[in-house]
């Protein structure tokens, strides 16, 4: 099928016509988005066909990513992009008459994520089509996505994110894929010809059926897969079978009890631990999935035991981990394998990535529940930790306490983290600092037991979204500056560091700032009246709401800016437009609360005309994938100052620097590998490091009511959120006050204070020299290549996966 504009115009009608029946007069941009998605997703099918077709024909490894999230955000225009018919169809469509770029915007964020870590397996799967990784996500079809965010009266609202009201374009529901997965009931174990048989019977049987969204790589033909699972009863007429009586509204009830399972995300919050649905969703779609890829497997007639040649499973985070112990039931008792055979292949076949080192956060299953819900999955992870733990036993010459420390089954609880090690052959975080201290202090005994399995892999961002999409006017700079290479080799982006110091050059990089801003300042404007100076410096922290991210330390510092500012209407600063975007967990009132406190401050700051708009203060509802791609191409200063060992990666960072941001950090995460990259001179670092932050814990000697005592601004800001100042009762922010006085400030935001404020300051004066500035934006953008996941997902491919980049450069696939 060829794409010209001639015939996408007729296809595009057509298409109208078929879906709609009614004259495109009649029609508006949510049907004009259906057609042209449903268009292209016809376009697409085709070369889905013919990779897998390749696979299959080639016998390829394939790898699959497991993830109970996939923050994807739209699909229409990354599609367009990277199949390389973008501007054809933006042409045909305004040669109809047709607003593009409404169309564009009326398609639903897929928030299938709470942040970074789903949108780490967005970013992914991106990447591997596009470098030719033979990849595929496996995971839920949540009906409702992360909650949207409205903001009234100053607090968090959270609306149900029903994103599948009007039907979703991209999916294709393949029932004749379905497979079962079996909840409860009772497993025996019985001797038959010398073979121990398993019989699981009074189980629940569940149907899972996939819905499959193509994945489409960049300028390369190559499609693969991302198949979601939804939860469905067995028998399609089950619920009328037994119409009379009562037995009709049992067997609604049922249908929608089982219907639960993939109903809804869970907004990641320690408050939801042990929850026994959770605990549901993971085996639902861990069982699908593998049966599915074995499924697959035997259709390529070879022999199970080279399972580990063919294929890889890689577990992001301990969500999947349930996926060791499933593969081990698959193979032992369905394909009657050896148990030293299946462990043989299992750990060769599965991968696992760390993502944290937050206790609250480490998954831990208490032993009765999961007993219960899954008996044979239980007996299996049994044996195995009885294995291991013998192992530890012999290698530590009978040392119970190391047995302990190690065992994966411990005070009545399954530690996920555990299972996930001993059951893989590797375990990787997810920056440099993150995988140190995981193999330093948090798994260092698992680390001493198995070296070779550990391993560092950075996190990335698909420039192609993140760049080509959100900020297509830089995109076409850098194009015309140093030419396109880097557009499949974003390492080439380092041909920008030789014009960095060139004024006619920066004036331009310099130019499409501005216009950004604007852009944004009309959008804010429209949607919140607020006026915002373009001109003044754009200070942005985007991302999720949490105490180790240090939001409250940001607004701290605004407070005192603004108290320096009504003290001395002269001060020399540049007008600075702090912006905010954050979703809180539901549950997590802390969090609530300072979204809370951003929004009273920014109300203070923005009505008090004295400081002559000088500062204002802003709170973006929503914050996702979308709001994302427009706040990121406008930022000046990014906002990266967790708590010094608490954030992994992170991935905002990434995608800042690369629109050319330059960042405010402590050495947390890839922020140290940002620094390493750019230089000192290109990078504002400031406060505690992990190395002291731990320390402190250790020692217990930090103590925060010294800093409020000694410190006048500190204590003075403290005593504005409680004394009326803000215009709230004083007790609204007394939790606030009281985490960071009586409950001695666990995150080192007082402590941190001093630092931050000198930062700030420093980020003023390096903005008050423009071509410093400039220069300092451009390295940046021409350091941020490292940052792409193509080489993230290739360095997984070569060194996890053992899977070669299949070559489709010009060629077909067939
Ligand atoms: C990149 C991204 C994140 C992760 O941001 P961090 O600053 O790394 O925490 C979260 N949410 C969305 C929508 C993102 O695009």
């Amino acid at each position: 099928m060829v794409l010209d504009k001639e015939f996408l115009k007729h296809a595009f009608k057509q298409k109208l016509t078929s879906l709609f029946a009614e004259d495109i007069i009649e029609l508006n941009k949510y049907h004009y988005f259906t057609a042209l998605g449903s268009l292209v997703k016809d376009y697409i099918s085709e070369n889905l066909m013919k990779t897998n077709k390749y696979y299959l024909n080639h016998k390829q490894k394939q790898v699959y990513y497991f993830s109970m999230e996939f923050l994807i955000g739209k699909l229409l225009e990354s599609n367009l992009i990277n199949l390389g018919i973008k501007n054809v169809c933006e042409e045909a469509l305004t040669e109809l008459g047709i607003d593009f770029n409404e169309v564009l915007s009326v398609e639903m964020d897929a928030g299938l994520g709470n942040g970074g870590l789903g949108r780490l397996a967005a970013c992914f799967l991106d990447s591997m089509a596009s470098i030719g990784i033979p990849g595929h996500g496996c995971g839920i079809r949540y009906k409702y996505g992360l909650f949207e965010q409205k903001i009234i009266n100053g607090y968090q609202v959270e609306v149900p994110d029903n994103w599948l009201k009007e039907g979703y374009v991209w999916e294709t529901r393949k029932p004749y894929k379905s497979v079962i997965v079996k909840f409860g009931g009772d497993v025996e174990l019985i001797k038959e010809d010398d073979e121990l048989k398993v019989i699981h019977k009074n189980y629940e049987p569940i149907l899972a059926v996939p819905y499959d969204i193509s994945i489409v790589g960049y300028d390369n033909n190559i499609v693969n897969n991302l198949r979601l699972w939804n939860a469905e009863t067995v028998d399609e007429d089950f619920d009328f079978s037994s119409f009379n009586n009562g037995d009709y509204l049992k067997a609604a009830e049922y249908k929608y009890s089982v219907e639960s399972i993939t109903q809804v995300l869970y907004p990641d919050d320690s408050n939801e631990k042990g929850k026994i649905l959770r605990l549901k969703q993971q085996y639902f779609f861990v069982s699908a999935g593998l049966q599915s890829i074995l499924r697959r497997y035997e259709k390529m007639k070879l022999p199970l035991n080279k399972l580990d040649q063919y294929i890889s499973v890689h577990i992001n985070d301990t969500h999947p981990s349930v996926a060791i112990a499933e593969l081990m039931r698959l193979l032992v008792d369905e394909k009657s394998m050896s148990w030293e055979e299946a462990w043989k292949i299992t750990t060769n076949v599965m991968a696992y990535t760390n993502h944290t080192i937050l206790a609250e956060a480490l998954e831990k299953w208490p032993v009765d529940m999961f007993k219960k819900l899954l008996p044979r999955i239980y007996m299996i992870i049994e044996e195995i930790n009885r294995r291991f733990c013998g192992e530890v036993f012999d290698e530590y010459n009978g040392n119970w306490d190391k047995v302990n420390e190690m065992s994966i089954i411990y005070d009545n609880n399954i530690r996920m983290a555990y299972l996930s090690i001993v059951g893989s052959h590797s375990v990787n975080g997810v920056a440099k600092l993150h995988t140190e201290i995981l193999k330093n202090q948090e798994l260092k005994s698992f680390y001493d037991f198995y070296p070779e399995k550990f391993n560092n892999k950075t996190n990335g961002i698909t420039h192609r979204r993140w760049l080509i999409e959100s900020n297509p006017k830089l995109a076409n700079l850098i194009n015309e500056t140093i030419g396109t290479d880097w557009v499949k080799h974003p390492l080439e982006l380092k041909k920008l560091e030789a014009v960095a110091y060139d004024i006619s050059v920066q004036e331009k990089f310099a130019n499409i700032k501005k216009e950004n801003k604007i852009n944004l300042s009309n959008y804010i404007k429209s949607k919140y009246n607020i006026n915002v100076n373009p001109d003044s410096i754009f200070d942005v922290q985007a991302k999720r709401l949490h105490a180790y991210k240090r939001q409250t330390l940001n607004v701290l510092n605004i407070l005192d800016l603004y108290n320096r500012l009504r003290e001395n209407p002269n001060l020399d600063i540049v007008p600075r437009t702090f912006i905010f975007a954050a979703k809180a967990s539901p549950g997590y009132y802390l969090a609530k609360q300072v979204i809370k406190l951003i929004n009273s401050v920014a109300d203070k700051i923005n009505n008090d005309h004295s400081i002559r708009d000088k500062l204002k203060v802003l709170f973006l509802e929503n914050y996702g994938v979308t709001l994302a791609e427009n706040i990121i191409p406008c930022t000046d200063v990014s906002e990266q100052i967790s708590t010094a060992s608490k954030e992994a990666s992170g991935t905002g960072n990434m995608k800042f620097m690369m629109n050319g941001a330059v960042t405010i950090a402590t050495l947390d995460g890839a922020n140290v590998e940002i620094k390493e990259i750019v230089g000192d001179d290109n990078i504002v670092i400031f406060g505690l490091t992990a190395h002291e932050v731990i320390e402190f814990y250790k020692n217990k000697n930090y103590h925060s009511r010294d800093i409020f005592n000694n410190d006048a601004r500190v204590n003075k800001i403290l005593t504005q959120l409680t004394n009326g100042f803000l215009n709230v009762s004083n007790y609204e922010f007394n939790d606030i006050y009281n985490s960071l006085l009586f409950n001695n400030d666990e995150y080192f935001v007082l402590k941190d204070f001093d630092a931050y404020v000198d930062a700030q300051n420093k980020i003023n004066r390096l903005y008050m020299d423009k071509e410093k500035w400039m220069k300092m934006s451009i390295i940046n953008i021409a350091n941020s290549g490292i940052f792409s996941s193509d080489n993230t997902v290739a360095k997984y491919a070569d060194e996890i996966w053992n899977i070669k980049k299949i070559n489709f450069k010009n060629q077909s696939l067939d």
